[in-house]
C-alpha cells in the first residue's frame, strides 16, 4: 500500500502492469476517465484479488484504503518483525482482505526486504562519508525502485520511536532522521 515508482500501487512488489479503475465502472461509470480513479496495479491485485470487490460501509462510503488520497499508515500498520499488515481500524481491515496483502509471497519479500533495505542505507551513509555523492545518490535511487518500498516507510516511522532498535540494525535507526527519507513520508508533504 505504497506507491514505489512504477510499482503496483497496493502491494509494491510486482511492477505495476496493469490499470485498475479504483471504483469499479459498474459503480461509477462516471469515473470511467476520472485521472485519479486510475491507478497503477500488477495483475494479480488487479485481476486476481481485487476485481470488483468494492466493499463499503453501511452508510455507503467506501471501505478501500485509496492510495493516491489517503495516508494507508492511518489505517494500517506494517509490523516489521512479521512482514505482515495489521490494520487498524476498519478501512485497514478491508484493504488486507480485498488485496490480499498478507499472501504469502509479500509476506517473505518484506522480511527479505529488511536487511536489504538495512544495508542500502548504511552503505548510502558510507558512501557519504567517503564524500562519494554520486553513488549515494545512485543508492538513493535504487532504494526508491526496489521493491517492498513500503517496508522503508515502515523502517522510517519506526525508527522514531523507542523500541526501533527491536525491528532493524541499531545502527540504521539514526540513518533514517536524515531528511530524504523523512521527506518520503506522506505527512511531510501535508503543510
Ligand atoms: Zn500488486
Amino acid at each position: 500500500m505504497a506507491p514505489g515508482i512504477e510499482r503496483c500501487m497496493y502491494c509494491g512488489d510486482s511492477l505495476g502492469t496493469s490499470i485498475d479503475h479504483f471504483e469499479p465502472l459498474k459503480e461509477a461509470p462516471l469515473r470511467t476517465f476520472d485521472w485519479l480513479n486510475h491507478l497503477l496495479a500488477c495483475s494479480m491485485c488487479n485481476s486476481n484479488q481485487k476485481r470488483d470487490l468494492f466493499p463499503r460501509a453501511a452508510d455507503g462510503t467506501a471501505l478501500l484504503i485509496d492510495p493516491s488520497r489517503d495516508d494507508p499508515y492511518d489505517h494500517l500498520r506494517l509490523v516489521l518483525n512479521t512482514g505482515r499488515y495489521r490494520a487498524r481500524d476498519r478501512r485497514g481491515e478491508a484493504t488486507i482482505e480485498v488485496f490480499g496483502l498478507n499472501r504469502g509471497d509479500l509476506v517473505m519479500g518484506r522480511q527479505h526486504a529488511v536487511p536489504r533495505t538495512e544495508a542500502m542505507v548504511m552503505a548510502r551513509r558510507a558512501a557519504l562519508d567517503a564524500g562519494d555523492h554520486r553513488r549515494a545518490e545512485r543508492l538513493m535511487n535504487s532504494l526508491l525502485h526496489h521493491p517492498f518500498i513500503d517496508v522503508l516507510y515502515a523502517m522510517v516511522r519506526a525508527a522514531a520511536s523507542p523500541g526501533a532498535a527491536k525491528v532493524m540494525e541499531p545502527e540504521v535507526v539514526p540513518l533514517l532522521a536524515d531528511p530524504v527519507f523523512q521527506g518520503m513520508m506522506p505527512g511531510s508533504r501535508r503543510s
